[in-house]
């Protein structure tokens, strides 16, 4: 029987961009990690089972014997079934995952929501850790929230519960990839903010980082920044008013600007609370990482494995407040 210093679980997170694997140990510490570009292969689903099978080997060369794999996705996600019903970045329709990285590998197989594995990955041991009532919003390319209610992330009765990102925020504002307009992530997601500075005049090729950085000096940066947090801000008094959290957690490119967003979102999520205060609003622990150590719990769970509180925390966790 294998010993739990000898056993792992795989954590693959499938992004737009990028597919990121980890080889997790015992006490949630990444042990080798891998990334590969999710675009390279002309057949996506080929380029995940790929990299699913060569983690499983570098584990097994490592020493460790894989327990269970989680591979996370945004998109629409049927974690009971374990089918990306639909990923438009991805391109994935109907996608059996379970089925086919189960035949692949032969382990027990979790599916989920990457926005959601995020939020189980905080609240082990990040930013919510703890708590049965909180949101994550990872501010990465879109907006994608976690909804965790009485300790559960809510996947809503169509799987795609927590799709704020396309919240009308400005009505009848700028158009949004979705078809509406005005929508929260045209303002406030990373990728929505540069393509806004871009084409109201800003530095071209300039990312949230680098309009964060001109702020002070830049009008067209400081006009884009300040629809951003103010977008933000509504959006979050809705969700507020909807969900009464008792945290909101922030992650993603813009929350590593640190005061100079979290202190106007803040200001704009009081002003539009009347009558109550608002909830925390904390950066996220975990990062960009989050998402992928969320995978790794979920492959513990799916293995039967126990998830000690605080496994997986970062070395470094952020002030609260
Ligand atoms: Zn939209």
């Amino acid at each position: 029987m294998t010993q739990p210093e000898d056993r792992c679980v795989l954590a693959v997170d499938v992004g737009g961009t990028t597919i990121k694997g980890a080889v997790v140990d015992e006490d949630g510490r990444f042990r080798h990690s891998l990334v590969v570009p999710s675009q390279a292969d002309d057949d996506p689903v080929k380029a995940v089972r790929s990299l699913c099978l060569r983690l499983r080997d570098d584990a097994l060369a490592l020493g460790v014997t894989p327990a269970a794999i989680g591979v996370v996705t945004p998109g629409i996600v049927d974690e009971v079934d374990g089918v990306v019903r639909y990923a438009a970045n991805l391109r994935f329709r109907d996608v059996p995952l379970r089925a086919l990285i189960g035949n692949d590998l032969g382990l027990p197989v979790a599916v989920g929501h990457d926005a959601r594995a995020a939020g189980v990955a905080e609240a082990v041991a990040g930013a919510a850790r703890g708590l049965d009532n909180f949101l994550l919003l990872p501010l990465g390319t879109g907006i994608a929230a976690a909804v965790v209610v009485h300790g559960m992330p809510v996947s809503g009765a169509t799987a795609s519960a927590g799709e704020v990102g396309h919240m009308p925020v400005y009505p009848g504002g700028e158009p949004c990839s979705c078809g509406q307009r005005g929508c929260l992530e045209v303002y406030a997601s990373a990728g929505g903010l540069a393509r806004r500075y871009a084409r109201l005049g800003g530095t071209p090729g300039s990312d949230s980082r680098a309009i964060a950085d001109a702020v002070a000096t830049d009008p067209v940066a400081r006009a884009v920044w300040d629809d951003a947090t103010q977008a933000l801000g509504t959006a979050l008094a809705t969700l507020t008013l909807t969900l009464d959290p008792a945290r909101i957690v922030l992650g993603g490119g813009l929350a590593d600007a640190g005061a100079l967003f979290f202190d106007p979102v803040r200001d704009a999520l009081r002003a539009a609370l009347a009558w109550r205060n608002p909830p925390p609003v904390l950066r996220s622990a975990f990062g960009a990482q989050a998402a992928q150590v969320g995978a790794a719990v979920m492959a513990r769970r799916e293995a039967g494995l126990p998830v000690p509180d605080a496994w997986g925390a970062p070395e470094l966790v952020p002030p609260v407040g």
